[in-house]
């Protein structure tokens, strides 16, 4: 792969998103409203956007849903401003392909700070160019919304933040945009920090991802991540009664309403063949 320089504009947009994000506990940008805004942002672009759309429907292919829905959804996710729907899924393809070696745009193995937020912006080898992108997520570039979409994703949150702007003013904008994305960022990150170091391993895969229930809570069953490697296509993440997922419950929610179809889980045969697997690295 070539060689990939520090982002400058990574380093400084993030570093822009967090001042302005402090800013808005000033009194003047504080309301209840505005905090309701961020909530309902935060379900729509990190629950609804990237973990159902980015990441289970889009990058993973567990379930199905009408063409018109998944390409809501993917607007949705295309405003947590992590990367637009073509970048976000290869990226994300390429560590399941390499997760936790060499080529891992995120290898765990390089620190928890590195993981977390540091390869966004580093010079990173492992980060796919735009030829790469495009390698990586055919299925995606194949299709017009997506190309219109690709490179578009600031232009996106300029909109939607004047939208805010028009409806509730400065308290929404800094409410609904800036504390929501810092908080989308960093809980969506968790789950290759903390969940590639914290928690337990239910599988014995080969990388160092673990299940983490905290992160799980923040990221709406996300952090559910060794199960996640141990069955990458499975729209189920929490496993057992216990691991609570409630980007689960939403697809149990909407595949009762007839918009979700074709769900993926790990057969009995799978899971059973994992657990022995399992019993047999601890074993040894
Ligand atoms: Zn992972
Ligand atoms: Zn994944």
């Amino acid at each position: 792969m070539q060689r990939k320089r520090f982002s400058w504009p990574v380093s400084l947009g993030l570093l822009a998103v967090h001042v302005l994000a402090l800013a808005a506990f000033f009194p003047r940008f504080f309301s209840w409203g505005a905090v309701g805004v961020a909530l309902g942002l935060w379900w729509l672009t990190g629950a609804f956007g990237i973990a159902l759309c980015f990441h289970r429907l889009l990058t993973h292919r567990s379930i199905a849903v009408p063409k018109a829905f998944e390409y809501l959804a993917a607007l949705c996710g295309t405003l947590a401003l992590q990367g637009d729907p073509v970048e976000w899924v290869a990226t994300h393809r390429l560590h399941h392909a390499h997760a936790d070696k060499e080529d891992d745009p995120h290898d765990a193995h390089r620190g928890l700070l590195w993981t977390h937020i540091d390869w966004l912006y580093l010079p990173n080898d492992n980060r796919p160019s735009p030829q790469e992108q495009i390698r990586y997520a055919p299925d995606l570039w194949s299709q017009p919304f997506y190309r219109l979409l690709h490179g578009r994703q600031v232009a996106a949150q300029v909109l939607l933040g004047l939208l805010l702007l028009a409806a509730g003013g400065w308290p929404w904008v800094m409410w609904g945009i800036f504390v929501r994305l810092v908080f989308v960022y960093h809980i969506t990150w968790l789950v290759n920090s903390a969940a590639h170091r914290w928690g337990y391993r239910t599988y014995a895969t080969d990388d160092l991802s673990t299940n983490c229930w905290w992160v799980a809570l923040l990221t709406w069953g996300e952090g559910w991540h060794n199960n996640h490697h141990a069955f990458p296509s499975s729209a189920r993440h929490g496993l057992r009664w216990f691991e609570f997922d409630p980007t689960w419950l939403q697809i149990r929610l909407l595949q009762a309403l007839g918009l979700v179809r074709q769900v993926k889980l790990p057969s009995a045969q799978m899971l059973a063949r994992a657990a022995r697997t399992a019993r047999a690295a601890k074993a040894r």
